[in-house]
């Protein structure tokens, strides 16, 4: 039996970040109330530390290990923001990360996890198993091994952002939350349940990879193959253990949306509300404009999951489009 982390859980992290996590804004927009007809609250993770949720859970994670864990610091697999996360909050906590990436992950993205002082052991995808290869290290350099979203401390330091949100809009109607792994999510139902227990929460994801919504009508963990879609930080190709039984407790249900409609929320994003959000920080809204007919008169709150996103590549979607 996995001992899932509650609200309790949520509410001492909030207490470990503080200090070091920002507090997001929630910004709102006229031109998105009046589009949905509907009070829409955006919290704002795209100017969260590093540019993402990501550090929170990240965070949490490390201020609980022990003196000992400390010492020898911690190892991750990840190409994304998990990565880069790790990377600052050990900076921040002074003990050593080790981030095992891809040979093929973006240099963009290997400078910033060492720019933040990561060590970046690289792999090859396609014959090496990043698990094993993290497992290997841990064993031997005595590490400790956080994932990216099925960790107890992960996910409850990623409902910390829900949590703020809640606390400074009140109770809301409805809740869209991005997901890949289900981290945020799994983190958001905590939150949202305790302090807004009417509240319907949704989860967002790519239309090419909706294993989550699979898993929540199977009743079971479904595995995809990794999905073609621009929505970098949903390419996961199952939710976990923990995410997924809060996810099954307390989701309302489980939406997907269109590259296409990724697009059109980003130039939204960048045109009305002058912010910068990268796709996967795009499903949230694009969720809420399809169904805006079932939101009228709602409150209905969006969280914005980041803003990493390389310039070139913006301006090549929005040439497109
Ligand atoms: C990691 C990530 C997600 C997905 O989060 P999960 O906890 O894996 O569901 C969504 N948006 C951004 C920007 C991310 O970095």
């Amino acid at each position: 039996m996995l001992t899932l982390p509650e609200y309790s859980d949520v509410v001492a992290a909030a207490k470990r970040l503080e200090g070091h996590a920002n507090k997001t804004p929630v910004l709102t927009s006229r031109t998105a109330d009046d589009e949905i007809g509907a009070k829409i609250f955006f919290k704002c993770e795209n100017f969260q530390r590093m540019g993402a949720f990501k550090f929170r859970g990240a965070m949490n994670s490390l201020a609980r290990f022990t003196p000992e864990q400390r010492a020898d610091g911690v190892v991750t697999f990840s190409s994304g923001n998990h990565a880069q996360a790790i990377a600052l909050a050990a900076k921040v906590l002074g003990m050593p990360a080790t981030i095992v990436m891809p040979e093929d992950a973006p240099e963009a993205k290997v400078a910033a996890t060492k720019g933040y002082g990561g060590k970046v052991v690289r792999f090859n995808r396609y014959t090496e198993n990043r698990e094993e290869i993290c497992a290997n290290l841990a064993e031997k350099h005595g590490l400790t091994m956080i994932p990216p979203y099925d960790h107890p401390d992960v996910i409850s330091g990623q409902g910390t952002a829900v949590k703020e949100l809640l606390e400074e809009t009140g109770p809301l109607d409805a809740l869209f939350v991005c997901l890949g792994g289900g981290g945020l999510l799994s983190g958001s139902l905590l939150s949202a349940k305790a302090l807004a227990p009417e509240c319907k929460t949704y989860g967002v994801e790519p239309e090419a990879g909706n294993d989550a919504q699979q898993s929540l009508r199977a009743g079971k963990i479904i595995h995809i193959d990794t999905p073609r879609t621009i929505a970098d930080g949903a390419q996961t190709q199952h939710v976990g253990h923990y995410t997924f039984e809060i996810i099954k407790r307390d989701v309302e249900d489980i939406l997907t949306v269109s590259d296409d409609e990724l697009i059109a929320c980003m130039r939204f994003y960048a045109e009305r509300m002058k912010m910068i959000v990268e796709p996967t920080g795009c499903l949230s809204y694009a969720a809420v404009r399809k169904m805006k007919d079932q939101l009228k008169g709602k409150r209905v709150g969006v969280v914005v999951s980041g803003g990493n996103v390389d310039l070139a590549k913006l301006a090549g979607y929005f040439a497109d489009a």
